[in-house]
């Protein structure tokens, strides 16, 4: 074995027309793939699989290895924040937690929406839970919140090439179509369940 490309969670047209077929085969075919494959060509340890990855995110001391393993962990995690028909509005602990921590789910999609806009080049926004609490952060190109003691609940691509397809320069619109549309919600809430 070796690290793989994980298989996204629904089809490449699923979720059209926020995220088309042509950018999911893009940004999932050849961008992480390419994570993908350059990382098993850095490390040359076929036993090393999925399951090792978190560990190598975090004790990588070496750029590239670092880059390549944090990227390929942070699509992974990305694919699985989103699903057809997705939006809406979390239920349970986590609507709880987000009216505790921001106000109402209003406030966490403007801060959110605002983190993501206006992060400058190349990232990804979070929301995560920092120990005590929920809290809306980015990272720039592969960095990500368990670097920094924070446990990820969802992700928002922000390089370019998650969005540029779709809506050219308008990383807005793609955040808008995102929040509305696309978050998987369950997920984020399976998130918040396996620490707390
Ligand atoms: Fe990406």
């Amino acid at each position: 074995m070796a690290f793989t490309l994980p298989t996204l969670p629904y089809e490449l047209d699923g979720l059209a027309p926020h995220l088309s077929r042509e950018t999911l085969e893009l940004h999932h075919g050849k961008h992480h793939q390419t994570y993908v494959t350059k990382l098993n060509e850095l490390l040359g340890d076929d036993d090393l699989t999925n399951d090792d990855l978190t560990r190598v995110v975090l004790e990588a001391d070496d750029d590239a290895v670092f880059n390549n393993a944090a990227q390929h962990w942070n699509h992974s995690f990305y694919w699985r924040c989103m699903t057809p028909g997705g939006g809406g509005a979390p239920t349970g602990e986590l609507a709880e937690r987000i009216e505790r921590d921001f106000g109402s789910l209003d406030v966490l999609t403007k801060e959110l929406h605002e983190a993501a806009a206006t992060h400058f080049g190349s990232g990804w926004a979070w929301l995560a839970h920092d120990g005590s609490k929920l809290v809306v952060t980015t990272t720039h190109d592969a960095d990500l919140p368990q670097k920094h003691s924070q446990a990820p609940l969802l992700t928002i691509d922000v390089w370019e090439h998650a969005y540029y397809v779709d809506y050219r320069n308008q990383r807005p619109d793609y955040l808008d179509a995102f929040l509305a549309n696309l978050v998987d919600w369950d997920f984020v809430a399976s998130n918040l369940t396996a620490f707390s």
